[in-house]
This record gives C-alpha cells, structure tokens and sequence, in this order.
C-alpha cells in the first residue's frame, strides 16, 4: 500500500502511518477490522498538546489499533471565527502522533471531506445545540452541525469501537453522544477529563494566541470555575456562587460570553445545586483567543471531577 511514513525519535520507534484519502484509510483497515482489532478513533484539529496526547495515550492502551485523524473542519468555524489562523504544524504533529504510538493518522485535505456538490448535514435538534456555544448569538447551532457532520462522516471512513472526546469541550462530547445515541453508530463514546496548565489554565490549541499578559490573565477562566464549584458546594444558592465566578473574571478584566450553570446531561437550565450533575461553563474572550472552559459538579461524587470516562453507547 502506498502509505507516507513519518518516524519519531530514532529509526528504532515505530513509525506512523499518514493517510490522505477515505478509500484508501479503508483498505488500511479493512484486514485490522477482519481479525477483530480493536479500533480506536481520535479525531483532532491539531496542533496537538497534552490534551490531544491524553486522548491518545487512552486509545493507545484500551485499543489494538489507533487512528487520529488531523482535520481543520472549516463547516464549524463561523464566518468571523479563526479558520484562517488557526494554528497549525503538520510535521509536529505527526511526530508527537507516532511518538504516542498512534498506528494511522488520518490527514485528508478539505476537497476529501467535502467534495463538489457535498449537500448533507448531521443535526442534533434541541437545548444541546441551542444553549451555551450554541446561542444563536454566539457560534449557533451551526457550529455543532459542523461538528456532527465531520464526526459522523469519520466514524463512518474509520468504524472504530470505542471514540475519543475531551471534557474540554463538553457540549461538543454531549452532542456527540446524543447523534451516536439517536443514529445507532455502533461506537462507544469516551469522555476524558479536561488537562490543565500547572495554574489551572485547561490546554487549547488556541492558547498559542495569548501573549504573555493575556496568558497571565487567561488562568481567571479556571479561577472563576473553582470559585462557582466551592461556593456551590459550600452551600451557597447558585446565582450567588456564579456571582462569585463572575467578580474572578471581572476581577482579570475579562468580560464573558457566559458563565452558565446547566444540567450535565440535557443542558437545561438549573437554578439549585440538586441530586444531578450539573456542568458550569464559561466562554470568554482573552486578547485575540475566545476561550472555554467548565467544571462538573457532582455533589453525589464528593464534588465531581473524578469520573474519568463515560461509558456511552455500545
Ligand atoms: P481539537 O483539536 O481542539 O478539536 O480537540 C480534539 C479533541 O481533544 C477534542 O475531543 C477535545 O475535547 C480534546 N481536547 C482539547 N483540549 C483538551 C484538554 N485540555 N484536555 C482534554 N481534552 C482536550
């Protein structure tokens, strides 16, 4: 098969296998799938950093067979968002993809995803996409059908068994379990826990926007989420603790998108701390980068946070 290979370190590690076209990542996967491999999917916009590395590392040890894919998927970014400059290091990448044992990396470019006349779209009705990311104000529920529509197109290229996702994101790995849910996709969605900077700062490839005082001032995201969560479960009503969150960003200079506390689950809006998970999410402009972030709060879970993957669908 005429693969691309790109070796890490020395001669002496494995290399990665780079893939351009869907026909060809399927019959790279086709004999895998035969003798009943396990497959593990990780798709990525890139510009990998300990957050991607840990969804990797995941695959890597739950599965016989990891496929990352590298995609910037233009459908998600709004006309105004930063498709353009987004950063990007394809040869990076796929160093730090072989080095964390990753067997294909999956790099179409856009004509591949969507070629001439591509007229379909995935779309996961609802609060999910309609609240938070999903304000029609902010990046609308577009943003998500871009999501579902370049998700579902992956598992469908790939087939995997079991699909990466970071808490990081959150409404994003939510939507995605819905469509998985609602459309059967015989794929088991994994949800791992957010990787933070030493301060706290949750690793984005958009933090490569901050110079030095934004990326100073950038760590109040993280601050505001803690302050909302210790107040919460300090026993303080909701409104008063997000109050809290609101003075640690004000408090930096930074102005939020929202700081919203909503249901873990369904995304409704809640007004008490109660017996059900609840997710506080913040959005933020930081200098040039929009930023988020969130917590969970699981007052049956000691606090939350501890969960470290999400059974999903099988
Ligand atoms: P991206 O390349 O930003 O589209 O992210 C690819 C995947 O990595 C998504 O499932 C993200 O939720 C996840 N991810 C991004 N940042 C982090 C982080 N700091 N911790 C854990 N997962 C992350």
């Amino acid at each position: 098969m005429d693969l691309d290979l790109v070796s890490p370190a020395t001669s002496n590690d494995p290399a990665v296998s780079v893939i351009r076209a869907k026909a060809q990542l399927r019959r790279a996967l086709e004999r895998p799938r035969r003798e009943g491999l396990r497959i593990g999917l990780v798709p990525t916009m890139g510009y990998l950093h300990d957050g991607h590395l840990s969804l990797l590392r995941a695959a890597r040890a739950e599965c016989d067979l990891v496929v990352m894919s590298l995609f910037v998927n233009p459908t998600q970014f709004g006309p105004g968002e930063d498709l353009d400059r987004y950063p990007r290091d394809e040869e990076r990448d796929l160093w730090l993809a072989a080095e964390a044992g990753v067997d294909f990396v999956y790099a179409p470019p856009v004509e591949e995803v969507y070629p001439e006349g591509f007229a379909t779209t995935v779309a996961v009705g609802g609060p999910l996409t309609e609240v938070l990311d999903g304000d029609p104000s902010r990046r609308g529920p577009s943003h998500f059908r871009g999501v579902t529509t370049v998700v579902a197109k992956l598992l469908n290229s790939v087939g995997p068994d079991v699909a990466y996702f970071g808490q990081k994101d959150a409404q994003q790995a939510a939507v995605v379990r819905r469509m998985v849910r609602d459309l059967d996709f015989p794929v088991r969605i994994a949800v791992l826990p957010t990787v933070r900077e030493p301060d706290g700062l949750a690793m984005s490839s958009r933090n490569a926007y901050l110079e030095p005082a934004d990326r100073e001032r950038a760590v109040a995201l993280s601050r505001a989420l803690a302050a909302v969560r210790d107040a919460a479960l300090g026993g303080s009503p909701l409104a008063a603790a997000l109050a809290a969150g609101e003075a640690e960003l004000a408090a930096a200079g930074i102005e939020p998108e929202y700081l919203e506390a909503r249901d873990a689950e369904t995304f409704a809006a809640v007004a008490e701390l109660g017996a059900r998970p609840v997710l506080v999410a913040v959005a933020a402009p930081v200098g040039p980068a929009r930023l988020i972030d969130n917590v969970l709060i699981d007052p049956a879970n000691h606090g939350g946070e501890a969960a470290t993957s999400s059974p999903g669908n099988d």
